[in-house]
């Protein structure tokens, strides 16, 4: 059979209130045109994020009546480590609340003043906590991952050459080399099991350890089985393995492939390291056995681990991006191709090349989108990047607008549903206008500022 299906059935659902075009436009009106101000309630496909935002198994709803919360030595924390180290094989297992805990603990060890961190690219929250414990974050993604048109099957790789001559120069700034699969600020780009050991290989000849943040292992192994040589006939679960074998840790967000709606971890080979880490645990998150979660949340997580590796799921999953951006791309609304794993890009700089940058084109596609369809996405651009430390405006490098997947959540009719929405929002896209922000904190603007839209000639439009 051809037909890819959603590889479950449906056995609980949540009611998506609908909602009319002119709800919307007062709806957002009312929001100051923040779509992080709107209710879920208000929205009809809520693409915001992918994290946390999947659907439990029944499986895993019965696994949480399994939890046990004993504050100590609680076997839910066993289950939860056997879940883990059957796919990564570390020695140290260290639960946390989310993969931001495990950064924070992590840059408690390796960051401070004077260091410096490579990665292919760091995660905003991994770049916050290595910034705010003194050091710099490096970004060495090779050049296709930033080339929104490039084919490359692994454009989340590290850029060895780069690495090579940072850690040649750098020496003893660097205390650790970090990997992020699959990249997720390029849009869930892959990266290769032959550069993931390649990385390795170049870490360990400089003496440093390799950390790997492996919030979408399973989508990442998934494009490794599908696009790289030998990798075929090859497990899920083995090529994880493999991934993780040449690691000295990992940070995790369980909110990610772990299927959890909160959760995460920190995994050390070290035993000293992993001794710093659990003193910092017990002050920040909990006590060892539980991290900063409850003995429910490992059980749900611990199955949750034994689902995402799935192969009908991952395929489902990955297809239903693929298939969004083949039909927009046919249209010709320019999309970051190929597809990434767990989110669709729009190049809005590229369909919208008439709007100055710092009218903020990305956040005008999304806009719209939303009063078309009542869709929540993301602006990743001049809004999230452009307010420089000085009060300044500088335009982002891409005005890029995500709709990211949360996992077993939607179907084929809503994906259809999201196609016919930009059809329309192409029909409309020589109407659309900038934005001004009225009103924004000093830091993360994004999430609480206020805008005005502008009129045709880039002025306040009338209210
Ligand atoms: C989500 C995410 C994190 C942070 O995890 P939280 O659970 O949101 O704290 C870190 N790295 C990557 C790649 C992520 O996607």
């Amino acid at each position: 059979m051809k037909t890819i299906i959603e590889p479950f059935r449906i056995k609980s659902v949540e009611p998506i209130r609908m909602t009319t075009r002119a709800e919307r436009e007062e709806k957002l009106r009312a929001a100051k045109f923040n779509l992080f101000a709107l209710k879920s309630e208000d929205v009809i496909i809520d693409l915001l994020t992918d994290s946390g935002t999947g659907a439990m198994s029944a499986q895993q709803w019965s696994a949480v009546m399994q939890g046990d919360e004993s504050y100590a030595g609680s076997p839910s924390f066993e289950r939860f480590k056997r879940a883990v180290t059957n796919l990564m094989p570390f020695k140290h297992i260290i639960p946390t609340h989310q993969g931001r805990a495990a950064e924070a603990i992590l840059m408690s060890i390796f960051g401070g003043a004077g260091r410096t961190i490579p990665s292919n690219t760091h995660f905003d929250t991994t770049r916050g906590n290595i910034e705010a414990s003194g050091a710099e974050a490096h970004d060495l993604n090779i050049a296709e991952g930033r080339d929104s048109q490039s084919l490359h099957p692994f454009k989340g790789n590290m850029d060895l050459q780069a690495l090579d001559a940072f850690l040649a120069e750098h020496g003893d700034a660097v205390p650790v080399v970090m990997i992020t699969i699959t990249n997720n600020a390029g849009g869930g780009q892959p990266v290769s099991l032959k550069n993931i050991r390649a990385t390795a290989a170049l870490a360990h000849k400089y003496h440093k350890p390799f950390i790997i943040d492996g919030c979408r292992f399973a989508e990442n192994a998934w494009f490794i089985k599908q696009r790289e040589d030998g990798q075929q006939n090859r497990s899920i679960q083995d090529i994880v393995r493999d991934c993780f074998s040449v690691a000295d840790g990992m940070t995790m967000s369980a909110k990610k492939d772990a299927f959890g709606n909160i959760g995460g971890w920190l995994a050390l080979n070290d035993d000293d390291l992993a001794e710093q880490a659990r003193v910092k645990l017990i002050q920040t998150e909990g006590f060892p056995t539980y991290g900063g979660l409850a003995g429910r949340d490992l059980d749900a997580l611990a199955q949750g681990l034994a689902e995402i590796v799935d192969e009908s799921y991952l395929q489902y999953r990955i297809r239903t991006n693929a298939y969004i951006v083949e039909r927009l791309d046919a249209m010709g609304i320019p999309v970051v191709k190929p597809a990434g794993g767990h989110a669709v890009f729009i190049d809005a700089k590229r369909w919208l090349p008439a709007m100055d940058p710092l009218h903020f084109p990305a956040h005008a596609v999304a806009c719209k989108l939303y009063e078309i369809g009542g869709i929540r996405a993301c602006e990743i651009g001049s809004v999230m990047f452009g307010r420089q430390p000085d009060g300044s405006e500088k335009p982002a490098a891409m005005e890029l607008v995500r709709l990211a997947f949360p996992r077993r959540t939607y179907t084929q009719s809503h994906a259809d549903y999201i196609v016919e929405a930009f059809e329309q929002l192409q029909v409309e896209v020589d109407t659309l206008r900038g934005f001004a922000i009225t009103q924004e904190p000093k830091q993360m603007r994004h999430f609480t500022c206020q805008f005005a839209p502008l009129d045709a000639s880039g002025d306040r439009a009338a209210a």
